[in-house]
């Protein structure tokens, strides 16, 4: 057989595939609508007297035959051929009502089923859902695909060559290898695998929270469906999804910090010492967009708002979290301790130079500052020179003994 007759018979083949897909889904739309009216995403088909009537945004036919519709749902330009297998997915997809449903619609754009938050179209700036009507999806769907953004994750929607009509697949990466070749990333197939990637930060540290922006890059996942997209992302940022719903239909419970404080039992009993004014502090150390991807939704307590941006992330933290109780209750205990006055003898530079040291820790900062670089407070041997020249054997700052009443 020469090149052109394979080509000929995939052709073909395609072809015939293409006519026993597209006829499932006639037989789906006309079983599903000779028992019940579908109306779906700005599509409608319903059983008349007279006919099958079949509507979207841009048409309206009625008085239709099965072999009408077989003819309108076999041209895939037709956009009725769109919303029908629009319809289809989804139905395929099932789970109405389902986080996991809700999620994957998200990724598309497509508009929430059951969000209580009033949607609009045409815009993406994060929180606000941009949705799109059918046939704009399917352009960029068979084009590059939807991208989507979740904390570090890049979520792309595309449908599925070779499959069913509408079938959807999904690929994820982290969004600094938005642009790379894929041949240049560690290929994943398994949703478990995820777990693995979120371990250690790129300096090989343990990540004790799963939503600091600190997810190392240089892996994908391609062609995933549905259900496995879900399970890897929630295996990246676990319970996201679920609480993202939550709130959505309006329902997230919210635990805020006084009340998940007074809880606390052991060690931890301690927490609910914190000042109201340390609370701020630490929601400002610990619950920030540069420290967590999680909006923070808590509060003290209710009425009671902290004055600190709770973050712009898609999905929300509905209490405080066990990393912060713990330094809570660091901070709760070093909040006891009373203020003195203390004497120290610095120069202007070296007291500057303390400031530019606490805001290069607190910042992540001091591996970026390079060991030439002696203008940075923060440089390495700036901070040795001040060592030397200022802490003696005992770590007492200019020989000051601060060992008898500190906690360190
Ligand atoms: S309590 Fe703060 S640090 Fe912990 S998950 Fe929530 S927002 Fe993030």
């Amino acid at each position: 057989m020469s090149v052109t007759d394979h080509a000929d018979s995939d052709a073909n083949a395609d072809t015939d595939a293409n006519t026993s897909t597209n006829a499932d889904l006639t037989d789906a739309l006309l079983e599903h609508a000779d028992r019940e009216p579908i109306a779906f995403d700005g599509f409608r088909l319903e059983a008349t007297d007279d006919g099958y009537a079949i509507a979207t945004p841009a048409t309206e036919r009625t008085g239709l035959s099965g072999r009408d519709l077989r003819e309108a749902l076999a041209d895939e330009t037709d956009d009725v051929h769109e919303y029908a297998s629009n319809w289809r997915y989804w139905q395929r997809m099932g789970g109405e009502g389902t986080a996991r449903r809700a999620f994957l619609r998200w990724c598309e754009r497509a508009p929430l089923e059951d969000a209580v938050e009033s949607e609009t179209e045409g815009t993406d700036d994060g929180r606000s859902e941009a949705t799109r009507a059918v046939p704009d999806r399917y352009e960029a769907l068979a084009a590059d695909g939807l991208e989507r953004q979740w904390g570090q994750l890049s979520i792309t929607t595309r449908l599925a060559d070779g499959s069913a009509p509408g079938e959807r697949r999904y690929d994820l990466r982290h969004v600094d290898d938005r642009g790379a070749d894929p041949a240049d990333l560690e290929a994943h197939d398994r949703p478990r695998d995820a777990r693995d990637l979120t371990t250690y930060d790129e300096k090989g540290r343990y990540r004790p929270l799963k939503t600091a922006p600190t997810l190392v890059s240089g892996w994908a996942f391609t062609g995933l469906s549905g259900d496995d997209l879900v399970d890897a992302v929630e295996f990246v940022y676990p319970a996201t999804v679920a609480n993202w719903h939550r709130e959505r239909r309006g329902n997230l419970d919210v635990d805020h910090w006084l009340e998940t404080a007074e809880r606390q039992t052991g060690i931890y009993d301690v927490v609910d010492e914190l000042p109201r004014e340390a609370v701020e502090w630490m929601a400002e150390a610990c619950c920030v967009d540069s420290q967590c991807l999680r909006r923070r939704e808590w509060e003290y307590e209710e009425g009671d708002e902290l004055s600190v941006d709770g973050g712009d992330g898609p999905f929300p933290c509905r209490e405080p979290c066990s990393l912060v109780i713990a330094a809570a209750r660091k901070w709760a205990i070093l909040e006891t301790e009373e203020e003195r006055t203390w004497e120290f003898e610095l120069t202007t530079s070296e007291k500057n130079q303390l400031e530019a040291l606490i805001d290069a820790v607190a910042e992540g900062r001091t591996d970026e500052i390079r060991e030439a670089d002696v203008n940075r407070g923060a440089n390495r041997y700036r901070a040795r020179y001040l060592r030397a020249k200022r802490v003696d054997g005992e770590r007492n700052l200019c020989g000051v003994d601060s060992s008898v009443d500190s906690d360190g």
